[in-house]
């Protein structure tokens, strides 16, 4: 696969040394990933990706340290390339452990982070409730001060690494103010009594998925991340750092996919020529690979701003991570195209790819809210 984006200004060596390390593990492990336990196979995955080392980048081990938002984009464009699941283990331990490592105590870092970052506990986060997903504000999952601690009830749902993971970083309401200023993030134990895994939730492109229950569900005042009322501002500062990472991990499905339709073309003989002799066929393959490079640029120019110092990236991130996947989903539907009834055939990379996509255009700011939160950038701006 081409690798020659990582010689564009965004880059430092440390990066394009980063990419190879993680790439040459990608194609040593991640020859084939068993999707029938998928239970068994994030375990798997995150303990490898531990033991490799690899899981460092995902949380700073020092407070003066910064999370490398070029690093995690790299490692999840090479996962995603690889093996889809692969990158979502990866992708959780640090967006479970974002809360942690951004905004927690020295005790709160010292008894989490060396465990996420060595692949010993597995890591959640739990926004979304039934009834409210891009409308974050409305959350009704409850925390109320009792003594010394706080006893949280309600429901969340769409809960990545639901059912396995050992920590679940919970935003929950304390209720300082109405809405937004009103919610609190706490760290709750996988085992903590109260917590219940309600449903599995299959999906089209299989991982550890849960509605998860709270029901009297207690914990201590130093599961507080943060002040209490500063739920949102946490979240969405989490957010803001590994957002543009879910356009890397779909710039990296949709590089595969180009991959495969190159090859594909190359092979394949149609009207008595290469496929890729058809000036249609071309066509299409000019528009995936212009695509797939104008997503890596929205990418890394994001990675680099925050990387750069930026307080905030949230326009940089949402352009990244709506033009990344919007475009990944097409790059991918040309490239079933292409492979004509090949590309439809269970487990055919370029049909796992199909599958792959599409939650990325829903999770973490559905397309329609990324546009929304581009819109307002762009009007305040016209407004000064
Ligand atoms: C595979 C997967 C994994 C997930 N993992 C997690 C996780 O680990 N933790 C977590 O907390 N959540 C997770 N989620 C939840 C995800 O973030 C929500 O599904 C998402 O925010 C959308 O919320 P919703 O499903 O309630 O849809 P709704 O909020 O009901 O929105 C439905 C659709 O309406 C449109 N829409 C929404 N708002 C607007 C608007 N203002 N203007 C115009 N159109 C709009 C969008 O197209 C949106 O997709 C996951 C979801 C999926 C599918």
């Amino acid at each position: 696969m081409t690798a020659s984006h990582l010689s564009w200004p965004f880059f430092e060596d440390r990066h394009r040394i980063w990419a190879e390390r993680i790439g040459a593990w990608a194609r040593e492990k991640l020859t084939h990933v068993d999707h029938g336990d998928v239970d068994a196979s994030c375990r798997e995955l995150v303990r490898e990706l531990g033991r490799a080392g690899l899981l460092q980048v995902t949380a700073p081990g020092d407070r003066n340290e910064k999370l490398d938002v070029r690093t995690l984009a790299l490692a999840r464009e090479t996962l995603a390339a690889h093996a889809g699941l692969a990158d979502f283990a990866f992708a959780m331990q640090g967006l479970g452990a974002g809360p942690i490592s951004l905004f927690g105590t020295d005790e709160q870092r010292g008894e989490w982070l060396p465990k996420t970052r060595s692949g010993e506990a597995i890591a959640a986060f739990a926004l979304s409730e039934p009834a409210s997903g891009s409308d974050v504000a409305s959350i009704s999952t409850t925390a109320r001060c009792d003594g010394s601690d706080y006893v949280l009830d309600g429901e969340k749902t769409w809960i990545s690494n639901g059912g396995i993971a050992d920590l679940y970083i919970v935003f929950a309401r304390t209720g300082e103010a109405p809405g937004s200023r009103g919610l609190s993030a706490f760290i709750v134990r996988g085992d903590n009594p109260g917590l219940r895994i309600a449903e599995r939730i299959p999906v089209i492109a299989p991982h550890p998925l849960a509605r998860i229950r709270f029901d009297d569900c207690r914990v201590p005042a130093s599961a507080l991340i943060g002040r209490a009322g500063e739920g949102f501002k946490i979240a969405m500062a989490t957010l803001d750092v590994f957002r543009t990472t879910v356009g890397a991990a779909a710039l990296g499905f949709a590089r595969r996919a180009l991959n495969e339709t190159l090859q594909r073309a190359a092979k394949r003989d149609l009207f008595g020529a290469p496929m890729s002799d058809l000036q249609m066929v071309q066509g299409h393959l000019a528009d995936m690979a212009l695509e797939v490079d104008a997503a890596a640029l929205l990418v890394y120019r994001a990675a680099w701003t925050k990387d750069m110092g930026a307080a905030r990236v949230t326009r940089e991130a949402a352009m990244a991570k709506l033009y990344a996947t919007e475009a990944a989903q097409r790059v991918i539907d040309t490239a079933v195209q292409l492979h004509g009834g090949a590309g439809v055939v269970s487990g055919h990379p370029v049909e796992t790819l199909y599958r792959e996509i599409r939650a990325l255009r829903i999770y973490e700011g559905a397309s329609d809210v990324q546009k929304i939160v581009i819109a307002r950038s762009v009007l305040s701006e016209a407004e000064r």
